[in-house]
């Protein structure tokens, strides 16, 4: 399979060569040039597949014979090795509604479901093609400790993340900071989340630091984390259509950088039956306006109580705009040229049309969000995390809607407590962790001393 961007300014590259570039050199998303397109027969097959096989079915076609399938079997194994359910990924029925629960990984989030693979995947072709990476991000919370655990410990592969020191929650501070392999690096910087974001910036656009320190991204542009999360889509199907071609599904999912919806998009474009596909927003609405007007217009960002899900601009809609636009890449470079100069961009009737056949969406407020929690576990004595509470609620006219479960509620209890009165009870990754030792940098929200600090490590790291 070949990939191109969005932009039109990278063209068929290899699958390797698209994992390693992550953002394009153009500024665009990458694509493959072609879907795979599944019809009743091969449906039929899917869904009878245990999680990690089903991956490696899906992944076959875009990977192509760039990876030996018993190495890609291999990869994925290990990937999923160290979920805590059997299933990796297993439906939840509480209250008449199922829930499918992504947060079974090391870092209880749903990201680790398409991390864990991407580490693995880093290391594998760093060792064969040679090279090293070293990645750098801010975080506000969930992407770093999932990015942490994807990479600790691996080959070739240094992690530095930057979070606002005092700023994230207790227990993702100590998520990140307790992880003391060799190759990972924790940099609390003395200012705020933007402020970090702020410094990583400088330090990628400084063209001559980053080839020599050989920086890479992890954030949600990487194709091959739209491509992991595709799996759990097939894999709920076959669970409740036992395989049977008629039977449509259609899912709940709580938003933010429209990497986790658009996955699901591209599984029914695979030929998987889902029927509606609801995006699920917090008070940061701007893809539900879109929907409902199709006018994509940025506007402030506000703090919910479904943090991960507060962004204005979503990172991962330009690939939804590239299928919108017929794959018409001069198009797409088009409407991003208006959303430059005029903070908006805007699609025809006929367009919009097609997004609301795409898409429903519903913008759920923080009282809401509480109220969900409350009704949920009064009902079924089933906890949920206040961004899944957002699916749920999104959702609330379409009660065979699966709502996909994006974190575990433990990792969001001041939420939780608002609402119910008490805690979550953590997962056993989440257990003892305020106990744990921890390794951790203080730095000036500063390009410069981070910079030099990169230096410093990376002459003594493996
Ligand atoms: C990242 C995240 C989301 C949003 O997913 P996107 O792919 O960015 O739309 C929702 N819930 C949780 C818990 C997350 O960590």
């Amino acid at each position: 399979m070949k990939y191109l961007s969005t932009r039109g300014g990278v063209t068929s590259i290899g699958f390797a060569e698209a994992v390693m570039m992550g953002l394009g050199t153009d500024g665009g998303l990458l694509v493959p040039e072609s879907l795979p397109r599944f019809g009743p027969d091969r449906l039929r097959e899917l869904a009878t597949l245990r999680f990690q096989d089903l991956a490696v079915e899906l992944f076959a076609p875009f990977v192509g014979d760039e990876i030996p399938r018993a190495d890609l079997v291999d990869l994925v194994e290990r990937s999923y090795a160290g979920f805590s359910h059997p299933e990796v990924t297993p439906l939840h029925e509480a209250g008449g509604r199922r829930y499918l629960e992504l947060f079974h990984g090391p870092t209880a989030a749903f990201k680790d479901v398409a991390l864990q693979f991407l580490g693995n995947l880093f290391e594998y072709l760093l060792q064969r093609d040679g090279g090293e990476l070293n990645i750098l991000g801010a975080t506000s919370g969930d992407t770093g400790s999932a990015a942490i655990y994807g990479v600790r410990g691996k080959q070739r592969i240094n992690i530095f993340i930057l979070h606002p020191k005092g700023r994230v929650s207790p227990i993702q501070e100590r998520q990140m900071t307790s992880v003391l392999d060799a190759n990972v690096h924790n940099i609390a910087v003395r200012g705020t989340f933007d402020d970090a974001q702020r410094v990583v910036k400088t330090l990628f656009n400084d063209l001559d630091f980053k080839r020599r320190y050989h920086l890479g991204a992890v954030n949600s542009i990487n194709w091959v984390r739209i491509l992991a999360q595709t799996v759990y889509y097939f894999y709920a199907w076959g669970r409740i259509s036992h395989g049977d071609p008629e039977r449509r599904v259609s899912f709940s999912v709580p938003t933010g950088n429209f990497g986790d919806v658009f996955a699901g998009f591209l599984a029914r474009r695979m030929g998987l039956p889902v029927e509606r596909l609801i995006i699920a927003t917090n008070r940061n609405d701007i893809l539900t306006r879109f929907v409902d007007t199709g006018s994509y217009a940025k506007g402030e960002v506000f703090h919910t109580l479904s943090p991960a899900m507060d962004i204005q601009i979503a990172s991962n809609f330009e690939r939804y705009l590239y299928y919108l636009m017929d794959q018409d890449t001069a198009a797409v470079r088009a409407l991003l040229a208006d959303l430059e100069q005029h903070g908006r961009l805007r699609v025809g009737a006929d367009r919009l049309q097609q997004v609301q056949a795409d898409f429903a969406a519903r913008a759920v407020s923080d009282a809401d969000t509480l109220a969900q929690i409350r009704e949920t576990h009064a009902a079924s004595g089933y906890i949920l995390c206040p961004h899944t509470a957002v699916g749920a609620r999104a959702a609330a006219d379409h009660a065979d809607a699966v709502v996909l479960a994006t974190a575990h509620p433990a990792k969001f209890n001041e939420a939780v407590s608002e609402a119910i009165g008490r805690e979550a009870p953590p997962p056993p990754s989440l257990q003892g962790l305020m106990d744990k030792a921890t390794r951790c940098a203080e730095l000036d929200a500063d390009a410069g001393a981070v910079a030099e600090h990169m230096r410093a490590t990376l002459t003594v790291a493996p």
